[in-house]
């Protein structure tokens, strides 16, 4: 029998799982923390070791990483939640150290490969992901291949301009759709409207989250539920441009965000009728939210290193 390593590497914890050859119950896993003793490719290599199975082949390992990473050649160009990983070959690293084929992917992509293969989109072949929490981050599948662009770095969706006189993203630019339409955002719009002397339930210090926001929402606070109704009209615009792009026959919603449930997505659902060439894009469009939660990554890189298998069989290198 052969087994798949899949590691999640985010910026505050490791996880690393071994699934069997078929099927997504892990055999073994375990999480640490990113930071601690010796560096986090250390931490990672450590991990991978104690759990390596001692009886299975190991067909693959996949590693989904944070920020703009290129899967064709492997390298992190930039991890902003962990320091030092700039142009890191973290591929060549991990190939290296073990015996099996290994891949990368970021983040979003890879949570978007496991709602696509093990989640809300199995079945579906023209798949948008997006994760809304904090920022937003997207993957999207067409025509069964995640796609990737010249660099890997396709698919940001949202780092698109939304209002160019929108305050600043965490990238740093101005007025992309993380800055109108994320749990940050919210928090961001509502603060400020209390600062601006608006009624609410909601104290200004502590400052406001997209939680308690959200909580406020619920109890029938009208500016909160303005925050999530503004953030969902952006959103819904914003998806309503990517079907023109993509034509998806699924939109996968998860992140924080979306856990509020009706309350944003009533609004993304009527924008999104608001600006559509065509009723086309609509018809018979699934709009839901994502399934696998945390383990979207996990299952993801798994999804990859099976793909990326299956494709050594049917193309072998030599
Ligand atoms: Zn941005």
């Amino acid at each position: 029998m052969g087994a798949y390593i899949a590691i999640d590497i985010g910026g505050t914890r490791i996880r690393v799982a071994v699934y069997p050859e078929e099927g997504t119950e892990p055999i073994r896993q375990e999480k640490i923390a990113t930071q601690g003793e010796g560096t986090p490719v250390e931490r990672i290599i450590g991990l991978v070791s104690k759990l390596w199975p001692k009886n299975e082949r190991v067909l693959g390992i996949a590693a989904a990483a944070p920020g703009p990473l290129d899967p064709h050649t492997g390298i992190v160009f930039e991890a902003p939640n962990i320091p030092g990983w700039t142009n890191l070959p973290l591929q060549q690293i991990l190939e290296a150290k073990f015996d099996a084929p290994v891949s990368i992917g970021n983040d979003a992509n890879m949570a978007a490969m496991g709602e696509w293969r093990y989640g809300a989109g199995a079945g579906h072949h023209n798949v948008i992901y997006m994760t809304i929490s904090t920022g937003i981050g997207g993957g999207v599948i067409m025509d069964d291949r995640l796609l990737l662009g010249q660099s890997g770095l396709a698919t940001e969706l949202g780092h698109v301009t939304v209002d160019p006189n929108g305050p600043a993203c965490g990238c740093g630019h101005r007025g992309h759709l993380e800055a109108m339409a994320s749990g940050t955002a919210i928090a961001r719009y509502t603060s400020e409207q209390l600062a601006a002397g608006r009624k609410s339930i909601l104290p200004c210090d502590p400052p406001p989250t997209a939680k308690t926001i959200s909580e406020a929402a619920k109890a029938g606070d009208a500016l909160a539920i303005e925050a999530y109704q503004r953030a969902g009209n952006y959103l819904g615009r914003a998806i309503g441009d990517y079907l023109h792009i993509f034509n998806p026959s699924i939109v996968i919603l998860g992140g924080g965000v979306i856990n509020s449930g009706a309350l944003i997505l009533d609004p993304v659902r009527n924008a999104l009728k608001v600006d559509e060439l065509s009723p086309q894009y609509l018809k018979d469009l699934i709009i839901t939210t994502a399934m696998l939660g945390d383990d979207a990554g996990l299952l993801g890189t798994l999804a990859m290193a099976r793909l990326q298998n299956l494709e050594r069989q049917l193309i072998p290198d030599d």
